[in-house]
Parts: C-alpha cells; sequence; structure tokens
C-alpha cells in the first residue's frame, strides 16, 4: 500500500531552535564560494577583500569560515552566538547552511533526542565529533586486505 503524505503531517522532523547547533561545530571546514563572501561582506559593509580576510581562511584548497571556541563544543564556527546558540549571520549565511542538513531529518537532532532520552535527563547535550576516512580496501573475499 503505498503511504500518503498529507498537509498535516509535519514535514520537518528537527527543531533547530532547540539545538545547541551540532552542524555549526561538528564540520570544522565550512567552504564558503565568491558569492557567499560577497554576502557577507554587504552583511557587515565591508568589502568582499575585508570579508575573506576577517571572515575566512584557506584550508587545503578551500576557502572556509574561521572558527572560535565555544562554552559546550570545542570549536564553533566564529558566526555561532554561544548563548542563544542561533546564526548571527543567518540571512547572510553560506549556501551550505541554508541547504543543511538537506532533509526532513537532521540526525544530529535524533542522537540528541535519542541521547535524552536513555540518559533520561531533558537536558543532556552529547559531544559529538567526527572524522572521515575511506574504509579499507575490500578483497573479492570480502576480506578487508590489511587483515592479517
Ligand atoms: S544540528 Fe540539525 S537541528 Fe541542530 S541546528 Fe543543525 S540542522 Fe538544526
Ligand atoms: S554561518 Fe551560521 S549557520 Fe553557518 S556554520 Fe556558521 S553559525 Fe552555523
Amino acid at each position: 500500500m503505498t503511504r500518503k503524505i498529507t498537509d498535516e503531517q509535519p514535514r520537518v522532523r528537527f527543531d533547530c531552535g532547540k539545538c545547541p547547533a551540532f552542524c555549526c561545530s561538528v564540520y570544522p571546514r565550512v567552504a564558503v564560494t565568491p558569492r557567499d563572501i560577497k554576502r557577507l561582506a554587504q552583511h557587515f559593509g565591508v568589502t568582499p577583500d575585508e570579508a575573506t580576510k576577517r571572515y575566512t581562511k584557506m584550508s587545503g584548497t578551500s576557502r572556509i569560515l574561521r572558527r572560535k571556541g565555544d562554552p559546550i563544543f570545542a570549536d564553533v564556527c566564529r558566526f555561532l552566538d554561544p548563548v542563544t546558540r542561533g546564526c548571527t549571520v543567518y540571512h547572510a549565511r553560506p549556501a551550505v547552511c541554508r541547504e543543511y542538513p538537506g532533509s526532513t531529518r537532521c540526525t544530529y537532532y535524533d542522537l540528541m533526542k535519542f541521547e535524552r532520552r536513555i540518559q533520561d535527563n531533558p537536558n543532556a547535550i552529547p559531544l559529538i565529533q567526527i572524522s572521515f576516512q575511506d574504509a579499507p580496501q575490500q578483497s573479492e573475499t570480502g576480506a578487508s586486505e590489511d587483515e592479517d
């Protein structure tokens, strides 16, 4: 049977207003395009060159937003308000932030709700850190090539 989705059903199952902003913390590289920089420059009333210097830095071949320390996470995007946990440049935020999480669910919000339930603590904040590496190559037998 095909499940029918009606307008009454919630389409978005997360609430950024009730989240400490995992997405502004766990990704150390928030990439910005020239268009993003132009938007930030207009927001702050500075030139794109000045905005580039003040708010961004290079990481490898990518230009990314600068970071700062945070009372909850190790570090966060420089534009995150440490108290309200909201974006201080919301209307001028980069495209990647506008598109995130690109789904009706947010994994980090789900994880926080899950842990609050499991820990029986409505205020618990799981301190999440992620890093990425490629999975080991699998041989034709299915065994990992770097296994003995
Ligand atoms: S982690 Fe998810 S719920 Fe939290 S602010 Fe980001 S998008 Fe919103
Ligand atoms: S620009 Fe705003 S939404 Fe994007 S990472 Fe920084 S604080 Fe978060």
